[in-house]
C-alpha cells in the first residue's frame, strides 16, 4: 500500500517511521511519502492560507497549493483521497477495513478553519473521496487523524500481523468490545485472575469470554448492542 500525507507540518508525521507503520515499511508492505504543502506555493512567504470570504474568524487554506499538490501526488494512480475533517463520516473499524483494501491512500491534512471547499468539490477528478472524522471533537489539524487512520489501516494489511488471529476477537471487529485480558502472576495485589482462565477448559473459556464481551459492550456501549445482531433485551439484561 502507498500512503501519501500532505500537511503544512510534515514533521508531525514522524511517528510513521516508528512502531507499527515503521515495521510495515521495513517489511515492504507500506510505502509512506510525507509532503510539505508549502512546496506547492510560489510566493516568498510560502502562503497557504487567506481570510474567509463572507468574513468570520480564522483563516482558510487556499485552493491553489492543494490543487497543485493533489495534481502531482495523484498522478498515474487511482487513489482514495481522505480529507480529515470533524464534519466527516466517523472513523470506525469498518472504514479501516475498507481503506485497508485500497492500494493508494492520500491524506489531506487541514489546518486553520479548514480547506477551501472547492478543493473537496473538485477532488473527484483525482480519485475517490472520503471525508473522515476521528471523533466528535475539534483538533488543531488533520495530522493526528491521518496518523490514527494509518495505524488502524496498516495493522489490517495482509502479512502485517505476526499472528493474524489476534485481529479476530478485537474490539469492534464484530460489533462487540473485547473481553478483559490477564497475564501472570495469577494474583496481583490481592486481585485474582478469574478461575475459569486457569482451568484449561477451552470451551468454558470461550463461553466466559463471549459473555464478558457482551456484558462489557452492554454496560459501556449500549449503542453497539443496539446495532448488533444480539437479542433486543440483551443490553437491559446484562447491564443489571
Ligand atoms: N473550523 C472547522 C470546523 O469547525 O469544522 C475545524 C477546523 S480544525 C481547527 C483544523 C483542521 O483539523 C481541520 O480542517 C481538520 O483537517 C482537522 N480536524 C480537526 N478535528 C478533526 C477531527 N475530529 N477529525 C479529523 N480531522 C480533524
Amino acid at each position: 500500500m502507498r500512503v501519501d500525507v500532505v500537511s503544512i507540518f510534515p514533521d508531525y508525521l514522524a511517528p510513521l517511521e516508528l512502531s507499527l507503520p515503521g515495521k510495515a515499511r521495513a517489511k515492504g508492505l507500506l510505502d509512506v511519502r510525507v509532503h510539505d504543502l508549502r512546496d506547492w506555493t510560489h510566493d516568498r512567504h510560502r502562503t497557504v492560507d487567506d481570510s474567509p470570504y463572507g468574513g468570520g474568524a480564522g483563516m482558510v487554506m487556499k485552493p491553489e497549493p492543494w490543487g497543485e499538490a493533489l495534481d502531482e501526488v495523484t498522478a498515474g494512480s487511482d487513489p482514495v483521497i481522505v480529507f480529515t475533517t470533524p464534519s466527516g463520516e466517523p472513523f470506525t473499524q469498518k472504514v479501516a477495513r475498507e481503506l485497508a483494501a485500497e492500494e493508494h491512500l492520500i491524506f489531506a491534512c487541514g489546518r486553520y478553519e479548514g480547506i477551501d471547499q472547492r478543493v473537496i468539490d473538485h477532488a473527484g477528478a483525482w480519485g475517490r473521496v472520503r471525508e473522515i472524522s476521528l471523533g466528535d471533537y475539534v483538533l488543531n489539524g488533520g495530522e493526528v487523524a491521518a496518523l490514527a487512520v494509518t495505524e488502524a489501516v496498516v495493522r489490517l494489511l495482509p502479512g502485517f500481523m505476526g499472528n493474524p488471529d489476534s485481529l479476530v476477537e478485537e474490539s469492534h471487529e464484530d460489533g462487540l468490545l473485547e473481553y478483559p485480558v490477564y497475564t501472570k502472576p495469577a494474583v496481583w495485589r490481592e486481585h485474582a485472575v478469574p478461575d475459569v482462565l486457569l482451568g484449561g477448559n477451552h470451551r468454558a473459556i470461550g463461553e466466559w469470554r463471549h459473555e464478558q464481551r457482551v456484558r462489557r459492550t452492554a454496560r459501556r456501549r449500549p449503542d453497539l448492542v443496539a446495532a448488533s445482531a444480539l437479542p433486543d433485551d440483551t443490553s437491559l439484561r446484562l447491564a443489571q
